[in-house]
Parts: C-alpha cells; structure tokens; sequence
C-alpha cells in the first residue's frame, strides 16, 4: 500500500462524477471545485483513472458530485469500477432526491452502500437550505436505499447554527429506529461557504459529544480521518465529521480525489496543487506515464491543518 511523505496510507479514491446537482444547498462546498465544467469524464476514463489507482493499492472508491445520480450513465460506471482488480467497495454520497427509483439497480450493479445529505427533515427547513421541495423523496431514498440492501445507510447532516441544530436529538431518535447511521458533520469553509456563512451558521459539536459519551455503551474510531462513532444506548449511531483546525483528521486522512474534469486532488481544502490526468489519458498516454502521474499527486499531499 503506498503511503505520502507524511507516512499516511492511501486507501480511497473519491471521484466527483460532475458538477451538476438538482439542489442549490447554500453551504455546499463543492468539493473543493472552484469553476464551472461541463467536460465531464467518461465512464472508460472515470475506469482508466481507477485502475491506475487500484495500482498503488487504493482499493476503495466513493462517487460523489454535483448529484451523481444525475449521470445517465451511472449504472455503467459503477459496474465498471466494480469489475477492477482490488476493489473491494464503490460507494456513493447522494441527496437521495433520485435514490428510490434508482436504489434497487444501484444496488445490483455493485454499489456497497450510500450516504445520503438530508440536512432538515422539516419541509421549510429543508427549502430553506437546498432551496427544493423534496423532503418526501430524500426519505423514501432513504428507505429505499435499506431495504435494498445499501448498507449501511448513512445520513450525512451538516449542522448549521439556528437552523437545523435543534434538531439533532429529533434525527437522532428518527435514524435509531430505522437502524441507520447519522453523520453530524461540522461545517467546512470552502466553496460556497465564505467567511460570512461560516461566521453565522458553524455550529460547534463539542456539546454534543459531550452527552454522546454520556450516553453511548461503546466508542469506536475510524482508520479514516480518526473519525469517532458512538454507539448510544437508546439504539443510534452516529459518527461525527470534524475536520475544520483539526490536526487528528488531516494526519489520518487517507483519501485522495478526482475532480469532474479529471484531475487528481491532493487535498479538499487546497485548490492550487491539482494535477491533470484525463488529458493524458486522452493522448493515450501508457500505463507508466499515468502511473508517474497518479504517484507525483500523492506526493503532493500534505496534511492542510496542523
Ligand atoms: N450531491 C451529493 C450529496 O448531496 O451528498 C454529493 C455532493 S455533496 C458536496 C457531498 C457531501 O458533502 C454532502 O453530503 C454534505 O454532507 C457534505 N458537505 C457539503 N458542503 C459541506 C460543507 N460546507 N461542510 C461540510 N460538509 C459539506
């Protein structure tokens, strides 16, 4: 398994399979993509960018966007991804507006499992923040998504101050019940979210975890990100995303990105170190040339916060 100058390991490939989405949350980070692209990659160079990876050992992808069920072609891709030597899961992180009529096809071609941002479940709530109506359809995603086998599901709920922070517990208790994970996720600075959106709407989880512990039987951390989930007596999960000004996650982060149009991202937070392989691969660039690519980028990664 090849490891950056840092000695971090690289386990995962997060792809963002474009920039289009059918919502306009106020606080999306864009996943670290500062311009607009319609040249997306297709799903032999989305596959050719993963078996270059599979190369150095990553053996885990997530598919991510913009709204990756927008493509037309997901099915292709993930069955695609799924067909490569040492990977070993695909996953994908969706607003769920799309996921029940999708969820059952999803899951036969190979998708692993799901994230599903579901910021409110208060309908004026959720208006308020992805400017949609679609309360209904992300829960019947969700549903869907378990029954079909996407497990586990995982909500992803980016806590905003004012907003949906009352509504934690609420979510908590909705998610135990159905046997899902929740995320709570802290806001990053990034993308949409300038200084002024961050100032108003970080919301800070420390009190939070405070009564997690006291309520949890069990807490475990992840390898990725030294991410904490809680086991609560009362039934839930949830694992709590902190990655602003945190040291812990950027030493143990262990992911490396795609961008839509195809450039291998160091690091979600740094915008001026991307390094350019579709082109490459559209000049029918060897193997080797790409493998030269894909290693100059992990040895680009430094850890953003320290
Ligand atoms: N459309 C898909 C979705 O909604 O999941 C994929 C793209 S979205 C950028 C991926 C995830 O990033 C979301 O599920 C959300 O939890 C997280 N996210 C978006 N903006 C964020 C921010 N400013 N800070 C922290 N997490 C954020």
């Amino acid at each position: 398994m090849i490891k950056d100058r840092f000695g971090r390991p690289i386990t995962s490939l997060r792809i963002s399979l474009t920039q289009k989405c059918n919502l306009e949350c106020f606080y999306c980070h864009r996943e670290g993509e500062n311009k607009e692209n319609d040249d997306e990659m297709t799903s032999e160079e989305i596959a050719k960018i993963v078996e270059i990876a599979s190369h150095f050992g990553i053996s885990k992808v997530k598919l991510t966007g913009g709204e990756p069920l927008l493509r037309k072609d997901i099915f292709d891709i993930i069955s695609k991804i799924r067909s490569i030597k040492g990977i070993v899961e695909v996953s994908m992180t969706t607003n769920g507006t799309l996921l029940a009529e999708k969820a059952k096809k999803l899951r036969e071609v190979g998708l692993s499992r799901v994230n599903v941002n579901f910021p409110s479940r208060k309908r004026d709530v959720y208006k308020a923040i992805t400017r949609r109506d679609y309360v209904k359809n992300v829960e019947e995603g969700i549903n869907e998504a378990y029954k079909v086998g996407l497990n586990p599901v995982k909500v992803n709920m980016v806590v905003l101050k004012s907003l949906n922070d009352e509504e934690i517990w609420d979510m908590i208790n909705y998610l135990a019940d159905k046997d899902l994970t929740l995320q709570l996720i802290e806001l990053e600075k990034l993308g949409n979210v300038k200084e002024e959106i961050y100032n108003k709407y970080f919301f800070d989880l420390d009190k939070i975890e405070k009564k997690l512990l006291n309520d949890s039987f069990k807490v475990e951390v992840k390898n990725l990100q030294n991410r904490k989930i809680y086991y609560l007596k009362s039934g839930g999960r949830i694992e709590l995303v902190r990655p602003f000004h945190n040291s812990e996650f950027c030493m143990n982060c262990t992911r490396i990105r795609i961008t839509s149009d195809g450039k291998i991202k160091p690091c979600l937070m740094k915008m001026n170190n991307h390094v350019d392989i579709l082109s490459s691969i559209r000049t029918n660039a060897s193997d080797n040339e790409l493998h030269k690519i894909f290693l100059k980028a992990i040895m680009l990664r430094e850890p953003f916060f320290r």
